[in-house]
């Protein structure tokens, strides 16, 4: 479960979040859509704390993700407490961001070993079923580089779960690969959603969103202007800013 209240981040004079309310139920799918610059990734990465907001709260599962609160006061906390929240946490980002010196199953065991303190062994037997969920059980001694872009997104997508988080955020998931790569990349984040993740997805994949989302909300300068079902927000759609990006996507 998410809440974001009254999310505000601003970098130097520019407000890029407005006052963000958000709330996803647990094993529910909300679909992200907005225009360029209108601040989805930053609102993705102020949920795991990657940015710090300015105003508002953040939670995932009751807790607070940067801070722990004091009477009314907010303090935040320490780095390696930080680390620890993060790790419950999944984000796969639009370009991999694979360790390229790593093998697939070195890159999925990195973290369950190195921040979760898991035995290596146990660690890789977790990682090799999550590679045959990807559809990727005989490349686990391959280097990224020799994956084609949609193989190393499913390779992110099991490393992000190797930790076993309880929410995964995706951002532009697809929107770097070849058009023929993309169905298969959507169609792990679907099995995904159907095994009941809870899951935040920034896309521009308007079928996909209309499939599998419970929620989509449309974003513009910084603030939520539209939520409702895909059938809500993508056929009847409100607001007239919703409408202008929907005829530009479709
Ligand atoms: P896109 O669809 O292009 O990915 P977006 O909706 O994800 O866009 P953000 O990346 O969140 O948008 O950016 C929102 C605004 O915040 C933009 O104007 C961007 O230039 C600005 N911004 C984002 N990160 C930073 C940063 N670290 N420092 C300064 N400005 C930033
Ligand atoms: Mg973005």
């Amino acid at each position: 479960k998410v809440e974001l209240r009254g999310v505000r981040k601003s970098f130097g004079s520019t407000e890029v979040l407005r006052g963000v309310d958000l709330d996803v139920a647990a094993g529910e799918v909300t679909v992200v859509l907005g225009p360029s610059g209108s601040g989805k990734s930053t609102l993705l990465r102020t949920i795991n704390h990657l940015e710090k907001v300015d105003g508002g709260s953040v939670s995932v599962d009751g807790t607070l993700v940067g801070y722990r609160r004091s009477g009314n006061k907010l303090y935040e906390l320490r780095e390696r407490e930080i680390l620890r929240r993060r790790t419950r946490i999944g984000f796969v980002f639009q370009n991999f961001h694979l360790f390229p010196h790593l093998t697939v199953l070195e890159n999925i065991t990195e973290a369950p070993v190195s921040a979760l303190r898991r035995p290596r062994r146990e660690a890789e037997e977790a990682a090799r079923k999550l590679l045959d969920r990807v559809g990727l059980a005989d490349k686990e001694t391959a280097y990224p580089k020799q994956l084609s872009g949609g193989q190393q997104q499913r390779v992110a997508i099991a490393r992000a779960l190797a930790l076993e988080p309880g929410l995964l955020l995706f951002d532009e998931p697809t929107s770097a690969l070849d058009p023929e790569l993309v169905g298969e990349v959507l169609d792990v984040i679907r099995d995904l959603a159907d095994g009941g993740t809870t899951m935040i997805v920034v896309t521009h994949e308007i079928g996909f969103a209309r499939e599998v989302a419970d929620t989509v909300v449309f974003m513009d300068e910084g603030r939520i202007v539209e939520r409702g079902t895909p059938a809500e927000v993508l056929d009847n759609p409100v607001h007239e800013r919703t409408r202008a990006f929907l005829s530009k996507v479709l």
